[in-house]
C-alpha cells in the first residue's frame, strides 16, 4: 500500500492532452504565462513541480475543478528558453501526488499535495501472475503494432516491480487520454495492472481488425496495380511495334471525333457509354472489335449534315435535257413535281416511282434529279430482298451484325438529305424472316421516318429529309400500301429510232470516254448503229445496246494499241469483226404463212415481246394439251377458245364431233419462260382453227385480244409495248381489239406511220383477216 505523507506545497503545471507517469522522462513545451512562472518558481526552490492533466485541454485558464485530482510530482531537469517566449522543459516523473487544494497566486497556481509512492515490493503470487500476463500481452502488442523498438521492449520487460512496469508500459502506448489518466489515478498497483491488462486486450483486438482491413485493402490495391502495370506494359509493346491502334490512342481519337462532329445528345450519350466499355476491354478481344465497329458507325453517320438544296426549275430542266434524249412527258412530270415541291416547302410530297422496263433510264433520271437539286445520290437495290433485316439491319447480339441497306446508303451519301433511289421495289418478297415491305413502309412514311430505328444502330435516325425515288418494272407487284404513297411516272420502251438517237447522241460518247478513247479514234459509219440495234440487241431499253457499243470500244482500243492505228471505222460490213455473228438475225415470226402457227404479242416486265403460238392436231380422245409454262388464266383462255370453236363448227366447216377422236396440242415456244394472261385468246383460237381446217395463217400479222365464249374480242393492256415488239420483229400489221383503238395515239408517230392497225370486235373478223384466202 502507499504511504501517506504530509502535505507539500508546490507550483502546478497543468498539462494539455498528456499524462506524465512516474519514472518517465519527457520533454514538454510550455507557453502559458502561469505555467512558465510555475516553472521559474520551481527552479528557484528545489526543482520540484506538480504535473496534472486538464480534463478539457481547450481551456486556457483552468480552475481547481478543471484539473484531475491525481497528478505526478516531477523534477525539472532542464529548462530551455525558446524564441517567442515559450520554454522547453525536460522533466522526470517521480511519484503520484494527490492534489488537495489549488490556489491562484499572483503569477501561478500553487498546490497542496499528498505524495503517494508505490510500496517497493509486492511479491504476492497474484502480483506475479498479473505481471507476467501483462508482459506477455505487451510483447504481443509490440509485435503486432510495430510501434516500439525491440530494445525498449527488453528494458521494459526487465522491470520487476508491477506498478513501475505498468507506468512504463502505459507511457509507451498511445492509448486514449482518459485511459492513461485512469491508470495514473489507480494508486493500487494490482488494480492498475488489471486495468492495463484489459486495455492491452482491447488494443490487441483493435489491431487484429485493423490488420484484417489492411490486408484486404492491400490485396485490392495489388490487383489494381498489377492490372495497371500490365496495361502499361501492353501500351509500351504497342508503341514499340508502331501499332497506332493500340493503347489509348484509339480511344483518344474517338473522343476527339466526338467533339469535332455535330452529334445529337442521344448519340453522344451512346458513344460515351460504348467508349467507356471499350476502354475496359483488352485491345484484342473479339468484343472490343464489335464495339469498335459500332462506335465507328455512330461516328460516321451524317446525323446532322445536310447539303443545301437548289431548286431552280430552269437549271433542273437543263440538266435533265442534257442527260437524256426524248422522254418529253417524263421530264415534264418530274419538273412539275419539283416545282410543287419548291412551292410547298415542307409539305409532304408523295414519293416518285419511276416505272418501266430495264434500261429505259430510270436510274440515270434519278441521278439527274439529284444533280439538279444539288443533292447527293445513293441507291440501294431491293431486288430479291426477303429479310426484314436487310432493310433494318441485324441486332448487335447477332454475330457479324451490320446496319441495313437504308442506313448503309445514308452513310455513303454523307448527308442526311440525299436523293435515295430504291431500285426494284416490286421485287421484294416476304417470308418467315419478317416482312421487308412493312419496314419499307416505315422508311417511306413521312409520319414515321423522322425516327427510323435500325436494329443495329439503335439510336433513331431522322430520314425525313431524304428525297425518295423508287423504281419498278411492274407496278402491279408493288405492295398496295406502298403504292398508295407513290406518284407513278411510267417510262415506256424506246422505238428503234429513239434508240438510235440515244446511241448516237449519248451512249457512244459515254462508252468512248469510259474506254479511254478520243472521238477522233473511232467512227461509227452510217447504218452501223441501226444494225447493232436490230441484229445484236432485242430489248425495250438501251442497256444491251450500251454494252454492245462498249464492246466495240474495247476491241477498238485493243486494235489501236496492238496494230498501232490512229483511227478505226466501223462499217456495216466489218461490224461482225467486232461483235461476232449477229445474235438476232432472223425474226422469230415465220416468213411464210403456215398451218397452225400464229403470232401473238405479250407484255412482260421487260417490255413487249412477240409470242409465236403453235397448234397440232393429233389422233386421240378429245384432250386439250397445253405446254410452254402457261399460267391458269391462259389455260382457261385456251379452253374458252376451244368451246367457242365447237359452238361454231358449222360456220367453220368442221365436223361437229371433230374433237371426239382427236387431241389438240397448243404450245408456246421458249417454253422455259412462264406466260400468263388472257390476251393471247384470239391468237390461240386462230391457230386452232387453222390447224383444224388446215387453212394457213398470214405470217405478216401479229395479234392481241381476249376472247369470250361467244367470240367477242375484249380489250387488253400494254398495246404500245406490244406494238413496238412487233415492229422490232418487222411485223407491220396488227390486229387489236376495237376498244384499244384509242391507245394507238400513245405510240410514237414514226412507228404509227409504218404500221397498219386492224381493230376488231369479233372472232369472225379476226379469222377473216388472219387466215390466208385460198
Ligand atoms: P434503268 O434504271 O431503267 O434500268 P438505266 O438508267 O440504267 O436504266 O439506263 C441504262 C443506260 O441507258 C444508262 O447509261 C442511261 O444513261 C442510258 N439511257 C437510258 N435512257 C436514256 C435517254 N433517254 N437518254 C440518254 N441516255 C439514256
Amino acid at each position: 500500500m502507499q504511504k501517506k505523507k504530509n502535505l507539500k506545497v508546490l507550483p502546478l503545471l497543468p498539462l494539455r492532452g498528456i499524462v506524465v507517469f512516474p519514472y518517465v522522462i519527457v520533454n514538454l513545451d510550455v507557453g502559458r504565462e502561469k505555467s512558465i512562472a510555475a516553472l521559474e518558481e520551481a527552479m528557484i526552490k528545489d526543482h520540484k513541480i506538480i504535473l496534472s492533466a486538464q480534463k478539457d485541454p481547450a481551456i486556457d485558464e483552468p480552475t481547481e475543478n478543471d484539473i484531475y485530482e491525481i497528478g505526478t510530482m516531477a523534477e525539472v531537469r532542464q529548462l530551455l528558453k525558446l524564441p517567442g517566449g515559450s520554454m522547453r522543459v525536460l522533466v522526470e516523473g517521480m511519484h503520484r501526488a494527490k492534489i488537495e487544494k489549488i490556489t491562484l497566486l499572483d503569477k501561478y497556481y500553487e498546490t497542496e499535495v499528498i505524495e503517494y509512492k508505490d510500496e517497493i515490493k509486492d511479491a504476492s503470487i497474484n502480483m506475479e501472475a498479473l505481471t507476467r500476463a501483462v508482459i506477455h500481452q505487451f510483447e504481443e502488442w509490440v509485435k503486432l503494432s510495430k510501434k516500439i523498438p525491440p530494445e525498449t521492449l527488453v528494458s521494459v520487460v526487465m522491470i520487476e516491480d508491477g506498478g513501475h512496469l505498468c507506468d512504463l508500459i502505459a507511457s509507451h502506448m498511445n492509448m486514449k487520454m482518459e485511459d492513461k489518466q485512469e491508470l495514473l489515478s489507480l494508486l493500487d498497483p494490482v488494480k492498475r495492472l488489471e486495468k492495463l491488462y484489459a486495455i492491452l486486450l482491447r488494443e490487441m483486438e483493435i489491431l487484429g481488425i485493423e490488420k484484417k482491413i489492411g490486408d484486404r485493402v492491400r490485396s485490392q490495391m495489388e490487383k489494381i496495380q498489377k492490372e495497371y502495370y500490365l496495361r502499361e506494359q501492353l501500351k509500351a509493346i504497342h508503341q514499340e511495334l508502331g501499332d497506332k491502334d493500340g493503347g489509348n490512342t484509339e480511344i483518344d481519337a474517338y473522343r476527339f471525333k466526338m467533339t469535332k462532329g455535330k452529334y445529337p445528345a442521344a448519340v453522344l450519350e451512346c458513344l460515351d457509354k460504348e467508349i467507356k466499355r471499350l476502354e475496359r476491354l483488352p485491345v484484342s478481344s473479339s468484343e472490343a472489335g464489335v464495339i469498335r465497329t459500332y462506335i465507328e458507325w455512330l461516328l460516321v453517320l451524317p446525323w446532322s449534315r445536310v447539303s443545301r438544296d437548289k431548286l431552280d426549275i430552269e437549271a433542273a430542266e437543263k440538266i435533265l435535257e442534257k442527260d437524256h434524249y426524248g422522254l418529253k412527258k417524263v421530264k415534264e412530270r418530274i419538273l412539275e413535281y419539283l416545282a410543287v415541291r419548291k412551292l410547298s416547302n415542307g409539305v409532304k410530297a408523295p414519293i416518285i416511282c419511276l416505272a418501266g422496263p430495264p434500261g429505259v433510264g430510270k436510274t440515270s433520271l434519278a441521278s439527274s434529279i439529284a444533280k439538279a437539286m444539288g443533292r447527293k445520290f445513293v441507291r440501294a437495290s431491293l431486288g430479291g430482298v426477303r429479310d426484314e433485316a436487310e432493310i433494318r439491319g441485324h441486332r448487335r447480339t447477332y454475330i457479324g451484325a451490320l446496319p441495313g441497306r437504308i442506313i448503309n446508303g445514308i452513310k455513303n451519301a454523307e448527308s442526311k438529305n440525299p436523293v435515295f433511289l430504291l431500285d426494284e421495289i416490286d421485287k421484294i418478297a416476304s417470308d418467315y424472316r419478317g416482312d421487308p415491305s412493312s419496314a419499307l413502309l416505315e422508311v417511306l412514311d413521312p409520319e414515321q421516318n423522322k425516327a427510323f430505328s435500325d436494329h443495329y444502330i439503335e439510336v433513331p435516325f431522322d430520314l425525313s429529309q431524304v428525297f425518295w425515288i423508287v423504281t419498278a418494272n411492274n407496278i402491279a407487284n408493288i405492295p398496295r400500301p406502298l403504292r398508295d404513297r407513290m406518284e407513278i411516272i411510267a417510262l415506256p420502251s424506246y422505238t428503234e429510232e429513239e434508240k438510235y438517237q440515244i446511241a448516237r447522241q449519248y451512249l457512244v460518247d459515254k462508252q468512248l470516254s469510259a474506254n479511254g478513247l478520243k472521238k477522233s479514234q473511232l467512227q461509227f459509219m452510217a447504218g452501223t448503229l441501226q444494225k447493232i440495234i436490230a441484229d445484236y440487241t432485242r430489248e425495250s431499253g438501251v442497256r444491251e445496246l450500251e454494252r454492245q457499243i462498249g464492246a466495240v470500244c474495247r476491241k477498238t482500243a485493243k486494235k489501236i494499241v496492238e496494230e498501232d492505228k490512229d483511227k478505226i471505222r466501223i462499217t456495216v460490213k466489218n461490224l461482225p469483226d467486232f461483235l461476232g455473228r449477229t445474235k438476232y438475225m432472223h425474226t422469230r415470226a415465220e416468213e411464210n404463212p403456215q398451218v397452225g402457227v400464229c403470232t401473238g404479242m405479250a407484255w412482260t416486265e421487260v417490255g413487249g415481246d412477240i409470242l409465236p403460238t403453235e397448234v397440232t392436231v393429233l389422233a386421240g380422245k378429245g384432250n386439250l394439251i397445253l405446254t410452254g409454262q402457261l399460267g391458269d388464266v391462259m389455260k382457261e383462255s385456251a379452253r374458252t377458245g376451244l368451246s367457242y370453236i365447237r359452238s361454231r363448227s358449222d360456220e367453220l366447216g368442221l365436223d361437229p364431233k371433230f374433237y371426239e377422236n382427236r387431241d389438240i396440242h397448243i404450245h408456246l415456244p421458249e417454253g422455259a419462260i412462264p406466260k400468263d394472261g388472257p390476251s393471247a385468246g384470239i391468237t390461240m383460237v386462230t391457230a386452232m382453227v387453222s390447224a383444224l381446217t388446215e387453212k394457213k395463217v398470214r405470217s405478216d400479222i401479229a395479234m392481241t385480244g381476249e376472247v369470250t365464249l361467244r367470240g367477242r374480242v375484249l380489250p387488253i393492256g400494254g398495246l404500245k409495248e406490244k406494238t413496238l415488239a412487233a415492229y422490232r420483229e418487222k411485223i407491220y400489221t396488227i390486229i387489236l381489239p376495237k376498244e384499244n383503238e384509242r391507245d394507238i395515239e400513245d405510240i410514237e408517230q414514226d412507228v404509227r406511220d409504218k404500221i397498219k392497225f386492224i381493230p376488231v370486235s369479233t372472232m369472225d373478223d379476226v379469222l377473216k383477216y388472219a387466215l390466208v384466202k385460198e
